[in-house]
């Protein structure tokens, strides 16, 4: 016998909804729809209800769930003034960029993962994470001791770099986690295979440095934390709180100039990933920034020189799998410098920058390095990730103005299950939290954030209108 769902009563039944009613669960279906869309006047409504209630099992229990499943809404509350207080003591909201670049992506997922901390439970497994962990360490101790020893990595040959790599990998492997790659045959390949991603890497990185009049200059600088040399970026959320930003720079760049030096961020990714510029403009990606305002904030302190942001990259350890089987030879060689492009850091850079960032490059040439390609005329085409002359100091204004209209938001408890969509892209598909928020498109939003061209935005970027960012997102009560 057909079982009638509240899918298979269409708007143009309704008249007649009840007598195609089989069952008391369609009864009890049918029922909801009919209140759900206002039909409290269809003839029979009452006698339903009194069916249901009479001679369905478990009638009373049944009329219950189908009144209360009406009044779900799966909304998160508002946080009471006391619980922020509770949170952040002392007028003061410390935090991470990525903190608030996880605000901007969902409120919820801040809420889930900085206010009630939780966490997905560890296992004695080696994670995306502990690697990533594993191959910034030993690259920060590998360029750590260039610049001690002031070697500059023009002068550097593949096999003294690669060596370098192997003792690094030797010293640090065991300390990871527990000694867990210590534990058996598996894990003794995991740290040969790390130890040729990053001699693979250190190749490439000589090939840049060939390129650039940029040297690095530090490594792992923190500012904010209680070891770190250099202070929290603040920012001044009203009269009352305030915003401290801590974090860790992977590497520091520098390029000498008449009045200051020009500085580069670098943070180190397990594999390629852009940051596309509506990220930035929308908030959605605020680290590479933040790491450039601490930087001109207090660089002069660890760096003894002021210092002028010129841009961030994101730098692949690993090339994509596809390009890494051809790099990858058997015998063992390092990769040939040609192919260092598989290996392009993405960003964003000033263009009045670009001579100073890879003078290598020439009319109707792509660069190797960064995401910059020159016409035949020897203009810059509009597809790289350079940003016009005067934008970075926007962006890093941008980056300012988001954190402070986050950190707002957060201080007045809001916690919506609100995740942003842009085309089909959310941040759910990659959530530890979506047992626990219970997103259902039913009930949740998503904030469609549109975007607009490259073109557009530069365009917006020039003219400060002010209104570069959706910030629409209603509070929850
Ligand atoms: S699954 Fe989506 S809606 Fe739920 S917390 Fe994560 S980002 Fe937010």
């Amino acid at each position: 016998m057909p079982k009638l769902t509240p899918r298979r009563v269409g708007a143009a039944e309704t008249h007649d909804t009840f007598e195609h009613v089989w069952t008391a669960t369609g009864l009890a279906s049918a029922f909801a729809l009919a209140i759900q869309r206002d039909q409290g006047d269809l003839p029979g409504w009452r006698q339903a209800y009194n069916q249901i209630l009479v001679s369905a099992t478990n009638g009373k229990e049944r009329i219950q769930r189908v009144l209360a499943g009406l009044s779900y809404s799966n909304a998160a509350k508002k946080l009471p003034k006391k619980i922020i207080e509770r949170v952040y003591p002392g007028n003061t909201m410390t935090g991470s960029a990525s903190q608030f670049e996880t605000f901007r992506a969902c409120p919820f997922r801040y809420f889930a993962r900085y206010v009630l901390q939780l966490e997905p439970r560890e296992e004695f497994v080696l994670s995306a994470l502990d690697m990533g962990s594993l191959y910034h360490a030993v690259l920060s101790h590998v360029v750590h001791a260039l610049i001690e020893e002031g070697v500059d990595l023009v002068d550097l040959d593949e096999a003294e770099a690669a060596k370098r790599v192997d003792e690094a990998v030797d010293e640090i492997a065991p300390r990871l986690k527990s000694e867990i790659l210590l534990s058996d045959g598996r894990s003794e390949y995991i740290r040969s295979d790390t130890a040729r991603i990053l001699r693979d890497l250190m190749a490439v990185m000589l090939s840049q440095a060939a390129a650039t009049d940029f040297k690095p200059a530090a490594c792992e600088l923190g500012f904010g934390g209680e070891q770190d040399p250099l202070p929290a970026v603040q920012i001044d959320v009203d009269k009352t709180y305030r915003v401290k930003i801590k974090g860790r720079i992977d590497r520091v760049d520098l390029a000498p100039e008449a009045k200051a030096q020009l500085a580069r961020v670098i943070d180190y990714k397990s594999t390629s990933r852009r940051v596309p510029l509506y990220e930035l403009v929308q908030g959605l990606h605020l680290q590479l920034p933040t790491y450039l305002i601490a930087l001109q904030a207090h660089g002069r302190k660890a760096l003894g020189a002021p210092l002028k942001p010129v841009g961030g990259f994101l730098q692949p350890i690993r090339a994509g799998s596809a390009q890494e089987m051809s790099l990858t030879r058997a015998d063992g060689v390092p990769p040939l410098r040609e192919q260092a492009e598989q290996y392009r850091a993405r960003g964003f850079f000033g263009e009045e920058f670009i001579g100073r960032l890879d003078h290598s490059v020439g009319p109707k040439e792509r660069s190797r390095h960064i995401a910059l390609y020159i016409n035949k005329d020897g203009e810059v085409s509009v597809q790289g990730d350079h940003v016009r002359a005067g934008h970075i100091d926007r962006l890093l204004e941008l980056a300012e103005r988001h954190i402070k209209d986050i950190a707002q938001h957060v201080l007045q408890g809001d916690t919506q299950i609100a995740p942003y969509r842009i085309g089909t892209t959310t941040p759910c598909s990659y959530c530890d939290y979506r047992g626990v928020c219970r997103f259902d498109a039913t009930h949740n939003h998503y904030r469609s954030i549109q975007t607009q061209s490259r073109q557009e935005m530069l365009e917006m970027l020039s003219s400060d209108t002010g209104t570069v960012w959706e910030t629409s997102v209603a509070r929850n009560k």
